[in-house]
């Protein structure tokens, strides 16, 4: 099965089994906007719950706060997404889709890139045991000719992005024979800015002009809480201030599920220093950001740093860690320096003084700040997309799992009486009691054994306990694994530990430490 056609089957799976919806789908549905559905929302909450008990509770010089999504707009134009939060965009007049030029250009890039492996590949099963990749690298012409091709057009792009030059966004789609992946034709509109954000009306006095913003990022929520969270928590310089909470940008090209959304969550961490030490903190929160995301266990190669080429208008230095989603690695937490660009500029524009006095230097200064900013629901994705197995199971039978990491499963323990009398659901339900005050469980007496244990492989429940007759003579159950499949025979006393060593977020956040 190719990855489009898995990815296509986890989408139907996240539907089935209620973990995501498309938004208002008896309308036939909102583009790019998803609900959460009754597993989605404890997945959803677990890795929300992870990220603040590993950046609040584990940092004693981190607190959280909880901004409103309307703010002041005079906000936006401090923070320059006014003026700049555009996207550069691109329609082929045949297939009448509209793209994002730089988008286009890298997936451009990313083929070349690909090419140059696949030649690699080829180097590698020609030469054998004595293929020196490296040398290959330098001296192979297929792959020099390629590379000398990839070199060129990412120069050309890095300096369009930043010169602004949209004809010549537009010269390198033409040059590089990029074509529409729908029409299959080079027929490209001239290449136009977009701004994102979009905007509502406050309930305003007539006459006055009530434009706002819905908050494309909650950073800024952040920042115009400086003093307020300094001062009342008497934080002194290097502190972090942590957000979780919503945005919303109008996104064009709004495709691949929850990855690219109109309506989505952050959560974001604005760690306050003094200037001159930002790269040393920046090299501090790549490395603490990246052992989280590992901590989760998806698998350390999964993920990589890919560093801007184009720096955004208030970044010094800026990272991303990407995932290899089934759709090939891309970002899923930003990290940026981002100098004193926003306090400065909220000084500017408010008037207010918005500095800290160091009390050793006895001097005020604009802090500078680094930036870590992840988005849920690409965590959400991530988990899901790589918890996703079809798997062939012996004597022809199939399963679908979810090989979701035990502190992140939604539901932790399913409690299953092995028939439906002879007391047997009266004492599940009374295992279930116990258990329920440390876990989210589920109770199922339907259907065979069997199907009730391919139900909870496929919501992806670390354990099910199941109640037999010799459960109420010698009070022990069988305790069934997910991931193999083993069963064994254990005390009832004894789940509430087996279960809670795994499914604690302990686990994961000991790995933070
Ligand atoms: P991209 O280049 O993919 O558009 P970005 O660089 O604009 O992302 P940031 O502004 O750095 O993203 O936002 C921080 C994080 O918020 C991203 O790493 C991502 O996880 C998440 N995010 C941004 N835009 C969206 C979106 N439209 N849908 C879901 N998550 C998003």
């Amino acid at each position: 099965m190719t990855q489009e056609e898995v990815f296509k089957n986890l989408t139907a799976h996240c539907k089935e089994y209620g973990f995501i919806f498309q938004s208002s789908e008896i309308y036939d549905g909102l583009s790019a906007v998803y609900d959460y559905g009754q597993l989605g929302v404890e997945l959803k909450n677990n890795i929300k719950n992870y990220w603040w008990q590993a950046m609040v509770r584990l940092h004693d010089n981190i607190v959280g706060i909880d901004s409103a999504i309307f703010m002041h707009p005079k906000i936006w134009e401090a923070s320059g997404h006014v003026a700049a939060f555009n996207d550069p965009l691109i329609d082929n007049r045949d297939s009448k889709k509209r793209y994002r030029a730089d988008v286009l250009i890298e997936d451009f890039l990313a083929k070349l890139e690909e090419k140059i492996n696949k030649e690699v590949e080829k180097g590698r099963r020609k030469f054998g045991e004595t293929f020196d990749e490296e040398q290959f690298r330098a001296t192979n012409p297929n792959v020099l000719r390629i590379k000398a091709k990839y070199d060129e057009t990412h120069a050309r792009m890095v300096k369009a992005l930043d010169n602004n030059d949209l004809e010549e966004m537009r010269q390198i789609i033409i040059d590089s024979d990029i074509v529409c992946p729908i029409s299959g034709t080079k027929n490209w509109t001239d290449v136009r800015k977009f701004n994102l954000m979009f905007s509502t009306q406050l309930g305003n006095v007539s006459g006055e002009d009530g434009t706002i913003y819905l908050r494309p990022e909650t950073a800024q929520g952040i920042f115009v809480n400086f003093l307020n969270v300094q001062k009342t928590g008497r934080m002194k310089i290097p502190f972090g201030i942590a957000q979780i909470g919503k945005a919303f940008r109008n996104e064009i090209v709004a495709r691949q599920f929850i990855f690219r959304m109109r309506e989505f969550e952050q959560m974001e961490m604005q760690f306050f220093i003094k200037p001159g030490t930002e790269l040393d903190w920046f090299a501090k929160w790549k490395e603490t950001r990246l052992q989280w995301h590992k901590a989760i266990g998806l698998g350390d190669d999964k993920y990589r740093f890919h560093d801007h080429d184009k720096l955004a208008h208030y970044a010094n230095a800026a990272t991303d860690i990407e995932f290899n989603f089934p759709f090939g690695f891309k970002e899923l937490e930003g990290i940026h320096s981002r100098t004193d660009f926003d306090l400065g500029n909220h000084q500017r524009m408010s008037g207010r003084k918005i500095q800290y006095f160091d009390p050793e230097t006895q001097e005020s200064y604009v802090p500078y700040v680094i930036e870590t900013s992840i988005g849920v629901d690409r965590c959400v994705l991530a988990v899901l997309s790589s918890s996703y197995h079809e798997e062939a199971l012996e004597g022809g039978d199939t399963r679908v799992v979810l090989s979701i990491p035990p502190a992140l499963a939604p539901v932790k323990v399913a409690v299953l009486p092995l028939v439906k009398k002879d007391g047997l659901p009266e004492k599940a339900r009374e295992i279930l009691t116990a258990l329920r005050v440390d876990f989210n469980c589920q109770y199922d007496e339907k259907d065979s054994i069997g199907k009730r244990y391919r139900r909870q492989d496929a919501i992806g429940t670390p354990y099910c306990v199941t109640v037999d007759h010799d459960t109420l003579t010698d009070g022990t159950v069988t305790i069934r694994y997910r991931d193999t499949m083993e069963q064994e025979r254990v005390p009832i006393d004894a789940l509430r530990n087996i279960i809670f060593d795994k499914v604690s977020l302990n686990s994961l956040l000991t790995k933070n430490i």
